[in-house]
């Protein structure tokens, strides 16, 4: 069986779309399927298109009283997913269900974790430049290169999505989290549409939350049981940068300079 995973937040507009979309798309596959939709505290009646869908047995719908963020809503879906494969998609309608076989192609290679790469990214210019710099760092820090860290749409393994453990900004690191403890990660290009409806709930401004992430990350992911390889290096630095300075002004007072009054001796 696979199972779909949509996180959403306030799409009324696009929800049932999406579903109509989603259920032709999954019978052409011809595989068992369920949907599960995770309403993550929406205030626009989007519960209640949901529990008009859910009436479908194969649809199933959970949801927060509150909003909690898209890391805790997909880790809620993916708790109550039982697919061999499970799939994840935004519910805003800018990744395309008919994308799924191709990342289910991929899996039958033998791939843990299959991400979309969005080619032709339908994004504005101030968050497409965010987000290549930000997949860059990701990819320069931790040698797994991908090109896209944060499409909504990718697939896992049942293994993979129940491994991760997901809170605040994590969904944009999940292929290095799983890359992390040891599941293979690949991605292909899929294709990406406009955003049609409603509001994007996260801006350009997400560089600013994305960059200290980055160091959570770091540590959390390479430093967590060795902190002083981490601080140890910087201080190693410092302290070999000191021992030069103060050898040097060594020397100049041994040749019977004063450097008593020079602020490289405290800088040293
Ligand atoms: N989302 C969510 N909780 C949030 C924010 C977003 O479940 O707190 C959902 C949202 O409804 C959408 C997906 O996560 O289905 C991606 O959000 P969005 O489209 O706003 O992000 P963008 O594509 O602009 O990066
Ligand atoms: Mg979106």
């Amino acid at each position: 069986m696979i199972s779909i995973v949509v996180p959403v937040f306030n799409e009324k507009e696009s929800i049932g779309e999406l579903y109509k979309d989603l259920v032709e798309n999954l019978k052409k596959i011809g595989k068992s399927y369920e949907i599960v939709f995770v309403d993550d505290g929406s205030t626009d009646g989007t519960l209640d298109i949901l529990k008009n869908i859910e009436k479908n047995d194969k649809i199933k719908t959970f949801s927060f009283r509150k909003n909690q963020g898209k890391a805790e809503a997909l880790m809620l879906g993916f708790q109550k997913a039982q697919g061999d494969y499970i799939i994840t998609l935004d519910g805003d309608l800018q990744d395309k269900p008919k994308e799924i076989p191709k990342l289910l192609e991929k899996a039958k290679e033998g791939w843990d974790v299959v991400c979309g790469w969005r080619k032709m990214r339908k994004d504005s210019i101030g968050k497409l430049l965010s987000s290549k710099f930000f997949n860059s760092i990701a990819s320069i820090f931790w040698g797994l290169r991908l090109h896209d860290y944060n499409c909504g749409l990718k697939l896992y393994s049942k293994e993979a999505a129940k491994s991760l453990n997901l809170y605040g900004g994590m969904h944009r690191f999940i292929p290095l989290l799983a890359h992390d403890q040891g599941f293979s990660v690949t991605e292909v290009a899929v294709e990406h549409d406009k955003r049609q409806y409603g509001k994007s709930k996260y801006g350009f401004s997400k560089i600013w939350k994305d960059l200290p992430d980055i160091f959570t990350m770091l540590f959390l992911v390479k430093y967590r049981q060795r902190p002083l390889h981490f601080f140890g290096l910087v201080g190693g630095l410092f302290m070999i940068l000191g021992a030069i300075i103060l050898m040097y002004l060594s020397i100049v007072w041994l040749m019977g300079e004063s450097i008593g009054r020079r602020p490289i001796l405290l800088f040293g």
